[in-house]
């Protein structure tokens, strides 16, 4: 039996993975994103003490540099987060382990794994939006994953911000009010002063937060065609938010989007991820098989 390995390298977290070609996940760690030189040892002795692997993905937070004519390939590039601007995660993975690294976003790599195994199984062009710490997005369009002069960006896209009715200035150091500026989850914490799961499931910041995704899922909608939207994250845990979603995303519509996808199948349309929290190690398992 051949075996991928895959690493979901979160700001936060590092799961490291090795798995087979059907998805089954064989072995499994994980721990804090500390430093660059202890995380990465961390994940390198994860991989030498099992059984060799064909391949590894690494499906990482970013920016990243994913231009392979560029000498900046396989590192992250300007992360706030500190000591980790221009660490090289594929040169010293590939030259440790001596295999194949692919190498792409980690909702480039949910997004794959999603179409090889989970909600997107079967499309050619869907959207893979992740709403927690930050907001992020990736995605396949016409059946290869996003990728352009850099890789998309969707959770600093800007949308309509009503400040008589949320005065709030959001929190993106680089825009204020961007989506992730309004709606990520500090942005939650800052605007009501209080953890987002510490808010009862009645709490105003719900509908604001569904009005917000339902104006971005509805930019998407729009620029991308996607056939499905697959939204995952710590915020869409909270009770009854796909259905405030969905029905925002439908408000902001108004009917001029004539699809079935956006009238009557809404509940298909926008779904949370098969793999659930398994989605992000196994779509960096996905980029090793697809590399
Ligand atoms: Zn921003």
């Amino acid at each position: 039996m051949k075996r991928y390995g895959g690493i979901e390298a979160g700001g936060t977290k590092f799961v490291c993975g090795i798995g087979d070609q059907e998805g089954r996940l064989l072995h499994r760690a994980r721990f804090p994103t500390t430093t660059p030189g202890e995380t990465i040892e961390q994940a390198l002795e994860f991989f030498q003490k099992h059984d060799p692997v064909e391949a590894i993905g690494i499906a990482s937070f970013g920016p990243i540099d994913l231009d392979t004519a560029s000498p900046g390939y396989g590192r992250i590039t300007s992360t706030p987060k500190p000591g980790w601007s221009r660490t090289d995660l594929v040169g010293q993975m590939s030259a440790d382990l001596g295999v194949p690294v692919a190498f792409d976003t980690d909702v480039n790599g949910a997004a794959l794994g999603e179409h090889r195994w989970g909600a997107a199984r079967g499309l050619h062009t869907f959207v893979y939006l992740t709403i927690g710490t930050g907001i992020g997005g990736g995605g396949m369009v016409a059946g290869n994953l996003i990728h352009g002069a850099l890789h998309p960006e969707m959770g600093h896209m800007r949308i309509p911000h009503d400040r008589s009715a949320d005065p709030f200035e959001g929190i993106c150091p680089f825009h204020g009010d961007c989506l992730e500026g309004l709606a990520a989850g500090p942005a939650i914490e800052a605007r009501w002063g209080a953890r987002g799961e510490t808010l009862g499931e009645d709490h105003p910041a719900w509908n604001l937060e569904a009005r917000y995704l339902g104006l971005a899922l509805a930019n998407l909608a729009l620029t991308l065609s996607p056939q499905r939207i697959i939204l995952g994250g710590g915020v869409m845990h909270v009770r009854g938010m796909f259905p405030m979603v969905r029905a925002e995303l439908q408000a902001t519509l108004n009917g001029y989007v004539q699809h079935a996808a956006f009238l009557d199948e809404i509940e298909k349309t926008v779904v949370p991820p098969a793999l659930g929290d398994q989605a992000g190690v196994l779509g960096a398992i996905a980029l090793a098989l697809s590399g």
